[in-house]
């Protein structure tokens, strides 16, 4: 699933080529299947873009008195065309004032966009509940390193969104590698924590600059590959030597989830 440096980077490609301008239709495929995933989405025809944002992993548009909201789910892929999009699975395409279509394609269907009034994100209730951005100044350090004093299972606690925001199964088990952390840990000491708020945001912002990891779906605004794949160290790599140690990558299952460390790096004390 596309996580923030994704995300981001699908933001700052597109903003350029939605900002200013003005939705005149909005085009729903295969509606009647997937109802609930794509709501009120004729409530963006005639208003203009004047803003692209993005919040965790969630792509936000201003479109005046309007706020839409699109959730890439797991595969899906976003683009502005000014021909038809040659790729298959494109669910919805709202066509702009300038001849270009902005589409979005998703093969699994795990993806959403809603058309709401700005700020109402009942129906998101992951957003509404949004912990502070990693990459900028809400994202305090004392108050970060309160909560973890009390937490069992850092894995869990950092999928959830609430504590930090934008972080997905990936960029944990990164941040977790770079800070020395087993990921099953909890009640982090003071060193400890800022150790891992060191680790996400420095883990973060460079896969921004790498324009994202793909393993298989995730494109870029553009429709390209990201590179940060190249540079993950222990995340996909079990068996691999760590790139610290050269003892091999261990892959877990914690939190439900596929987990990657390095057993010497990341002890799990007694
Ligand atoms: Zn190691």
């Amino acid at each position: 699933m596309p996580e923030l440096p994704e995300v981001e980077t699908i933001r700052t490609d597109l903003e350029p080529l939605l900002v200013g301008r003005k939705v005149v239709a909005a085009e729903v495929c295969v509606e009647e299947a997937y109802r609930g995933r794509y709501v009120n989405l004729e409530e963006a025809v005639g208003r203009r873009i004047h803003a692209l944002r993005r919040r965790g992993k969630y792509l936000l548009a201003d479109l005046d008195d309007r706020e839409l909201i699109l959730h890439l789910g797991m595969t899906g892929q976003v683009g502005v065309k000014l021909l038809e999009p040659a790729l298959r699975h494109v669910r919805v395409r709202f066509r702009l004032d300038d001849g270009a279509v902005f589409f979005f394609a998703d093969q699994r269907r795990f993806g959403k966009i809603h058309v709401v009034a700005p700020g109402e994100y009942a129906a998101m209730p992951t957003l509404a509940a949004m912990g502070p951005e990693p990459l900028s100044s809400d994202f305090v350090l004392a108050r970060f390193s309160m909560a973890l004093t009390r937490v069992n299972s850092l894995k869990s606690v950092l999928l959830g969104q609430k504590l930090v925001s934008g972080l997905g199964n990936i960029y944990v088990d990164e941040a977790l590698h770079l800070a020395r952390l087993h990921p099953e840990r909890g009640h982090l000491n003071r060193v400890e924590a800022e150790r891992l708020y060191v680790a996400i945001r420095e883990v973060l912002a460079e896969a921004v600059r790498n324009r994202g990891t793909t393993f298989k779906d995730y494109r870029d605004g553009m429709g390209n590959y990201g590179r940060n794949q190249d540079f993950l160290s222990v995340y996909d790599r079990e068996g691999e030597p760590c790139r610290t140690c050269r003892t091999p990558i261990v892959k877990l299952r914690v939190a439900q989830r596929g987990t990657y460390l390095c057993p010497n790096c990341q002890p799990l004390p007694r």
